[in-house]
């Protein structure tokens, strides 16, 4: 009998959890999760290798419109995440930035410029882009670049070589909230995946460059998975060290 009950509550289990599956895959392609007044981190989901991935961007609404670091990965997405800003902010999207130049990060700026959002990436990132065949954004930085928007300032920094060689970060200093993109990983991953665009050798004094600017950061905001504090930089500083080993 016990084991009767138990089979129940098993088949039971796994039709709710099969249910809410299905539910989270089909009903949330884009999930919004506030981490700071004004700062949302967003999240999509994009098949890579037979496994449905999450990336997150980040948006940012300032005095004077909207601020989208990245872009979806999920291609279908561009329009619902505009609306979505506009619905939460009632504000319009006005700047973006790439952080590097895979589709993951870049594949929107078509979109953006359709819209009217002034899009910005590296020079180096540019130079990439046009190399790969990547889309392009209109405008480009040369060095590291402070910018204002309304009252939100946001500095960029290219700390050297590490997932991509023309990787970016960018600091929110005044809340002290940092968008480190794809060169920071999560104690989820095992290693530092794909450097086939990067340099390995280069990894760990690109990534102590950035504990050392950004040691203060309140987030720290992944290009994939689960954001959190500056333990992720440090994590992904002892990665790229044992990468170097290897
Ligand atoms: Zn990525």
């Amino acid at each position: 009998m016990r084991n009767f009950l138990l089979g129940i509550r098993l088949i039971v289990f796994t039709i709710i959890f099969n249910q809410k599956g299905v539910f989270a895959q089909k009903q949330v392609p884009l999930e919004i999760h506030p981490i700071a007044p004004n700062f949302y981190v967003y999240t999509t989901y994009h098949t890579y290798k037979g496994e449905l991935f999450p990336a997150n961007g980040l948006f940012v609404v300032s005095s004077k419109g909207v601020i989208i670091i990245d872009s979806p990965w999920d291609t279908t997405q561009f329009q619902r995440l505009l609306d979505t800003i506009h619905s939460i902010s009632n504000k319009k999207a006005v700047l973006s930035i790439a952080t590097h130049f895979h589709d993951d990060r870049i594949g929107g700026i078509t979109f953006f410029k359709k819209n009217g959002i002034s899009t910005y990436t590296s020079s180096l990132t540019d130079s990439s882009a046009a190399s790969k065949s990547m889309p392009r954004a209109a405008n480009h930085f040369d060095r590291d670049t402070i910018f204002h928007i309304g009252d939100m300032e946001f500095r960029t920094f290219y700390p050297g070589a590490c997932h991509t060689k023309d990787n970016i970060v960018i600091w929110f200093p005044k809340q002290k909230i940092l968008y480190g993109g794809c060169l920071i990983k999560t104690t989820l991953d095992s290693n530092l995946g794909n450097t086939d665009d990067g340099d390995i050798k280069e990894y760990a004094q690109s990534v102590r460059k950035v504990l050392r600017k950004f040691s203060s950061a309140r987030w720290v905001v992944p290009g994939h998975k689960q954001w959190g504090g500056i333990e992720l930089v440090k994590y992904t500083l002892k990665l790229a060290e044992i990468a170097i080993k290897d």
